[in-house]
């Protein structure tokens, strides 16, 4: 490849330099502010300091790249420095952006081999190698951030966007290895010249990829504060449980699919007890205490893929999949019971409550038949709730439909009247 076949002239080269420039000051800006609005995700902040340092480090060795003498040439050794760890923080902010930590200990390293390897070549009247050893170094850290992306995709979301991020560093990487080539074969040609012509290449490559790795950054950030509040939209903030429309996403194939797994499906509504004179006698914050602690109990009691929801002021809901009729008796009267025994600090003293469970049930036939489905089994564990409440509360009741009156243990679900025993 002949360089001067990829020559740019001056004012195009100082042209798309300054795009360049100005390309990753606004991503710098941009990073920053999308860094305050999802708090939690450490990623845009890295990037955006990466964005300046490259800037910086770019500006520095671009200003020093045709002087001689000992302090541009250290301002020039210094200025790619800086671009590599730049480039090094996008790897970091990726690992970050994932929620890993650790101290970017090798960065310190590659950053300090490169600095005193560029100053010992300067030292020697090496210029030319110099600038070969940095771009063979920056390749590598353009590698690694191909690496880090390509990694963050096996098994995780925003695959096309981590695949994109991946490209861009691979393209960053050509650029790179490509001015290492060209100067490397230049021969003995003047050295500022062929530094020049190399750079135009990087130049090309840089601004091609880079706004497409600024695009793929912030679009990344997008998807995290879109999922972030999608989080929210379907939580309950107080207690953590799903709120009705998360409930309603969660279940909405449950029972189908229950069906087609040949499993059955148990509800639970779960009420709290004489909740209104927890709040008239020791006030809100205190109920809402309760409210928490009844919520991580269930949180702790269930299994993975049962969907635990606040449906109202103090009534929540479980959906157990693949529970038969002794199991979900055995986890309502457990939770019952544990809520029970419960001693809640008020900051005061301790709180007892106690909670009032109806259950709707049905087999993997009745669902397959269409004899049930889960708006049938939450009146079921509702009409249930109310007969517990009646029969005095702190206990639990199942509905009694065919399933349930079939079951062996129906005898003890009904005859008793005492709290669950
Ligand atoms: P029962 O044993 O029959 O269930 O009696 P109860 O007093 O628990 O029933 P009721 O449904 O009459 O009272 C529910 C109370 O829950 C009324 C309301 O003030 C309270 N509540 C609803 N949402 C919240 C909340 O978010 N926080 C607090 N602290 N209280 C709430
Ligand atoms: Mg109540
Ligand atoms: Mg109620």
């Amino acid at each position: 490849m002949r360089p001067d076949s990829l020559m740019l002239g001056p004012p195009q080269f100082w042209g798309l330099a300054a795009a360049f420039s100005v390309l990753l000051l606004i991503a710098s800006v941009l990073l920053f502010v999308l860094a305050r609005l999802v708090p939690d995700t450490r990623g845009p902040r890295w990037w955006g300091v990466a964005c300046v340092l490259v800037l910086t480090g770019m500006v520095v060795a671009g200003s020093q790249m045709q002087k001689i003498g000992l302090l541009a040439r250290t301002l020039y050794v210094f200025g790619d420095s800086l671009m590599l760890v730049g480039i090094a923080l996008l790897t970091e902010g990726l690992r970050r952006f994932d929620g890993a930590a650790g101290s970017p200990r090798w960065i310190v390293y590659v950053a300090a081999f490169h600095l005193v390897a560029g100053l010992g070549f300067e030292a020697a009247g090496r210029p030319l190698w110099n600038t070969v050893m940095a771009s063979v170094v920056i390749t590598g850290v353009w590698l690694t951030a191909a690496w880090s992306a390509w990694r963050h995709n096996a098994g995780k979301r925003f695959h096309p966007l981590f695949l994109g991020l991946m490209l861009c560093a691979l393209t960053e990487a050509i650029g790179w290895a490509a001015r290492g080539a060209i100067l490397a074969s230049s021969g003995g040609r003047d050295v500022r010249e062929v530094v020049a012509h190399a750079n135009a290449i990087l130049v090309v490559f840089g601004v091609v990829s880079t706004g497409s790795l600024i695009l793929l950054f912030v679009l990344l950030v997008n998807f995290r504060l879109a999922e972030q509040l999608y989080a929210q939209a379907v939580r309950d903030p107080l207690t953590g449980a799903l709120n009705r429309r998360g409930f309603e996403e969660n279940t909405r194939r449950l029972a189908a699919l229950s069906a087609q797994l040949g499993q059955s499906v148990a509800v639970l509504m779960l009420d709290i007890d004489h909740f209104k004179q927890v709040n008239d006698t020791h006030g809100h914050h205190v109920g809402d205490l309760v409210l928490r602690a009844l919520a991580n109990l269930a949180q702790r009691a269930k299994r993975e893929t049962d969907v635990f929801a606040r449906l109202g002021g103090e009534e929540f809901c479980l959906v157990l999949p693949g529970t038969d009729v002794p199991g979900a008796r055995v986890f309502a009267d457990r939770l019952r019971r544990s809520f029970e025994t419960l001693e809640i600090d008020t900051g005061r003293n301790f709180l007892s409550c106690t909670v009032s469970i109806g259950v709707g049930y049905a087999s993997a036939s009745a669902l397959q038949q269409g004899r049930a489905d889960l708006v049938d089994l939450l009146n079921q564990a509702d009409e249930a709730l109310y007969q517990a409440k009646r029969a005095g509360r702190n206990r639990v009741r199942f509905y009694a439909s065919d399933d349930v009156l079939s079951s062996r243990l129906d005898s003890r679900l009904f005859a008793s009247s005492t709290s669950g025993g």
